[in-house]
């Protein structure tokens, strides 16, 4: 038994997924004897609701100066953002005396759309190297991890804010007590905290069992976000689902009482109620079905393997480190991932040890079978690569089940 992170009651894990490495961590052959794993084990606790981690590996591991990830190298991401900040200004009507906070700002690719409207905002984000991009697009930067302490030290030399967001980033983190009490600090009496992240009901409906990865520390629902906030005197008051990261949902949060609570916030939390998010066998379910996937997976990249069959994968993900290595694929079942971010490019997989390539190489290796990891931009790629699959190619896909197209 552990104690969950947000109410300390009991609970076990309901999948375990074995030894994992950091989802970004691609090495360069030399690094390869020396890698970094953690047991990585989820579970769900009945009390308050939350899906999360059950041992967190060491944070320093994961969001450090070569932290892989940059938010602004993707078009798709760049106008979800612009979108996302638009209409934050239009609901609150932002202007030059307003104050925005991001927390894990990444390469600036939401302020950015705030400092071009002249509307003054700070920027929180741990990975220098990515916050060092976001400075150079004249963001103000502070390089530390968000919470209580350091809105405290903000209100001492800022306002307080009138709205803080922040994408893909509270479910990295574990001290989400502190990252409440922070908000609470931080906000003012008619201010909005807006957080998307992948959601859980997506990920249960989907069988995306990917999602989860060693910075993905909770798997967030309306129930349990409802819960921690009235924890904190704060109060869940809308709710809006966003196609980005192959299901994510948008919470908006404000102080208890402050603002009227929208009806979609009772339409999820009944919604999540009849898919029985509320109940561990659901989970329990969940985990027979990804072991499907695995089975059903690994029997076909064997049969392709033993017919000779060219397999290479399209998109070195973080998301396909939990396949690769929960599944066991080794360079003998997939030879190479072909990726366009260059700080993968000529490094190996975590743990499964593939190589990676540059996609400029992807078309004159001349595959029989792609296998699509990066399945959330599935619509995207396909188009793209619509002429080059057509000759006698396959793609592979595996969410919500195994599948040749
Ligand atoms: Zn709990």
């Amino acid at each position: 038994m552990t104690k969950c992170l947000i109410c300390k009651s009991d609970f076990s894990p309901f999948i375990n997924f074995g030894d994992m490495p950091i989802a970004n961590a691609f090495s360069k052959k030399e690094e390869l004897n020396d890698e970094y794993t953690f047991p990585m084990k989820v579970g769900f606790c009945s009390n308050c609701k939350m899906v999360q981690l059950v041992e967190q590996p060491d944070r320093e591991r994961m969001f450090h100066d070569n932290y892989a990830f940059y938010s602004s190298t993707s078009k798709y991401m760049k106008d979800h953002f612009k979108l996302f900040s638009d209409s934050v200004s239009k609901l609150q009507h932002l202007d030059s005396n307003s104050f925005v906070v991001e927390i894990g700002c990444n390469d600036g690719i939401m302020l950015q759309n705030f400092i071009s409207s002249n509307i003054p905002c700070l920027g929180i984000e741990p990975s220098e190297n990515v916050a060092s991009v976001a400075t150079k697009k004249g963001l103000e930067v502070i390089t530390e991890f968000f919470d209580q302490p350091l809105a405290k030290k903000i209100l001492k030399s800022h306002q307080k804010a009138d709205v803080i967001l922040s994408a893909n980033v509270m479910c990295h983190i574990p001290y989400m007590h502190s990252i409440f009490d922070g908000i609470k600090t931080l906000l003012k009496e008619d201010g909005i905290f807006i957080f998307e992240d992948p959601y859980l009901g997506e990920i249960i409906e989907k069988t995306s069992f990917d999602q989860i990865y060693d910075e993905h520390v909770f798997l967030f629902s309306a129930l349990s976000i409802n819960n921690l906030s009235q924890m904190h005197e704060l109060e869940l008051i809308n709710v809006e689902s966003q196609v980005t990261h192959g299901g994510s949902m948008r919470y908006t949060i404000a102080h208890k009482g402050a603002k009227k609570v929208s009806k979609n916030v009772f339409k999820l939390i009944n919604q999540e109620k009849k898919l029985k998010l509320d109940e561990e066998q659901s989970y329990l379910s969940f985990t027979d079905k990804v072991n499907k996937i695995r089975d059903d997976l690994i029997k076909l990249l064997n049969e392709l393997k033993n017919d000779r069959k060219k397999v290479v994968a399209y998109g070195a993900t973080s998301k396909s480190t939990t396949v690769n290595n929960y599944f066991k694929i080794t360079p003998d079942l997939v030879e190479c991932i072909y990726d366009t971010t260059p700080i993968k490019q000529n490094k190996f997989s975590p743990g499964a040890h593939i190589p990676v390539l540059p996609y400029d190489q992807f078309r004159e290796s001349d595959p029989d079978y792609v296998l699509l990891f990066a399945w959330n931009h599935a619509t995207e790629i396909m188009k793209k690569e619509k002429d080059f699959m057509s000759t006698n190619r396959h793609w592979i896909t595996y969410i919500p089940n195994v599948n040749i197209s």
